[in-house]
């Protein structure tokens, strides 16, 4: 249920808004098919309460060429409807084809323009100071005997790895860590399908199809592989009126995530950094619409205590307008000091997306009535509203991976697992180098 009548009344204030964006919705096309739509929608009304008409005449006492008439009356109508409400359809789709790109309005404090126009919200930690030189990810993978790429190279293809040895625990102990800290924080643990319909990816605001799609689509079928766990949990209340007293809902899920990475070329693409498949801790939360701006400073704080809890080095950005895709009203990234790779590289994001995904998937809440309601046996009659959606990663696998590998080397090429770690890692303290 996207509200075209609000975005036609805001019209200017839509138009701005995707230009900030640097999105490449096609708002007049959208608005002259929803006038071609209400235009239609009105005809195909007026045709069945004519076609109501007749048929209550035929009701009465009639003289057989009146009869006769009337039903030749009534069957053209029906025919015309026929043809119109196809008509309708068709433009019903074209219309939500359309709108799926005009993005979500923007939260007026987010900085508006490209990359460069992020700022700074918070700085945490220093980096750390080695006395020696130091080694990226893939080659202390190599040292350590952590990673196969070659072999993944032939099996899979490029951006494909295996892991080995201590990597395989440090995967498994960082998934378990995140998903157990964020339990704590009153989280439900979710697992998720990690294929879906192409439909539910689109609702969540992704292009499943087009030429730079990240999307893996499965020939012949209409279902696509997840590129985040983000997709899956929203649609777990498609459809639905929650109860408001159900709400928040918040949810932490574990899911691989799979993703085609069109258009990465000459991006940082070595070793772990961009891969087409991954594991991911994911938080979401489904809210009342005035609670999602606390709980998008809940998710971020949640990242922030969890990756300085590792001692990482990291800064958190408030995402300027070009970087937030079409679904998220506002955006914060952190970006983790990668020693190896000599930067900072982006380790998670949390975005309110409000309600884009929920009108989309059709999830509401019905608010409960502050006082009875006035008439016995009468429930709340207050009409529904569309829930707000968050969404944040809690760990990223194969970046905390880079991190971690980068961040706790030692002069003796052996690595330090960071405290929090070890008791989800059978108590290993360092991967040493082996003999
Ligand atoms: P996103 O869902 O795109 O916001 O991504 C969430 C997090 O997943 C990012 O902050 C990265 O840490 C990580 N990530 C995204 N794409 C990849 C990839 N292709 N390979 C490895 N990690 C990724």
């Amino acid at each position: 249920a996207i509200d075209f009548k609000w975005i036609r009344d805001n019209k200017e204030a839509v138009a701005a808004n995707i230009k900030n964006r640097n999105s490449n919705a096609n708002l007049n096309l959208v608005l002259e098919i929803y006038d071609k739509f209400l235009n239609l929608q009105k005809e195909v009304e007026r045709l069945r309460a004519e076609r109501n008409v007749v048929a209550n005449k035929m009701k009465g006492k009639l003289e057989p060429s009146e009869r006769q008439k009337l039903i030749e009356e009534g069957k053209n109508l029906k025919d015309v409807l026929v043809t119109l409400e196809e008509e309708l359809l068709k433009l019903t789709d074209e219309l939500q084809q359309e709108a799926q790109s005009v993005p979500n309005m923007t939260h007026p404090d987010a900085p508006i323009g490209g990359e460069d126009s992020s700022t700074v919200r918070k700085l945490v930690g220093k980096p750390r100071e080695f006395g020696f030189s130091v080694k990226d990810h893939v080659q202390l993978g190599k040292d350590l005997d952590l990673f196969d790429f070659d072999a993944a190279a032939e099996v899979s293809g490029s951006k494909f790895y295996y892991l080995k040895n201590e990597a395989v625990l440090l995967e498994l102990g960082l998934v378990n860590w995140a998903v157990s800290e964020v339990m704590k924080r009153g989280f439900i643990p979710l697992m998720t399908p990690e294929i879906v319909r192409s439909s539910l990816v689109e609702k969540c605001g992704f292009q499943p199809r087009g030429t730079n799609t990240q999307v893996y689509s499965i020939e012949d079928s209409d279902q696509c592989l997840i590129g985040t766990a983000e997709i899956p949990v929203g649609g777990i209340h498609m459809g639905s009126i929650l109860p408001e007293s159900s709400l928040p809902l918040k949810y932490v899920a574990f899911s691989h995530c799979f993703r085609t990475e069109a258009g990465a070329a000459g991006a940082a693409t070595r070793g772990l950094y961009r891969v087409h498949q991954f594991s991911k801790v994911e938080m979401f939360i489904f809210c009342r619409p005035e609670e999602s701006d606390a709980f998008h400073g809940e998710l971020i704080q949640i990242e922030e205590d969890l990756f300085s809890s590792l001692g990482l080095h990291f800064k958190t950005m408030d995402m300027a307008t070009e970087d937030l895709g079409a679904p998220a009203y506002r955006k914060f990234d952190v970006e983790a000091w990668m020693p190896g790779l000599g930067r900072y590289g982006e380790i998670s994001s949390a975005s309110n997306c409000t309600d884009y995904q929920s009108r989309r998937l059709g999830i509401r809440y019905r608010p409960e009535p502050s006082s009875p309601p006035p008439k016995k046996g009468k429930g709340s009659s207050a009409p529904t509203q569309f829930v707000h959606t968050l969404n944040a990663t809690a760990c990223a696998v194969p970046r905390m991976i880079v991190c971690l590998l980068e961040n706790y080397q030692e002069e003796d090429g052996s690595v330090v697992i960071p405290e929090p770690l070890r008791p989800f890692m059978g108590g290993l303290e360092v991967i040493a180098p082996k003999c």
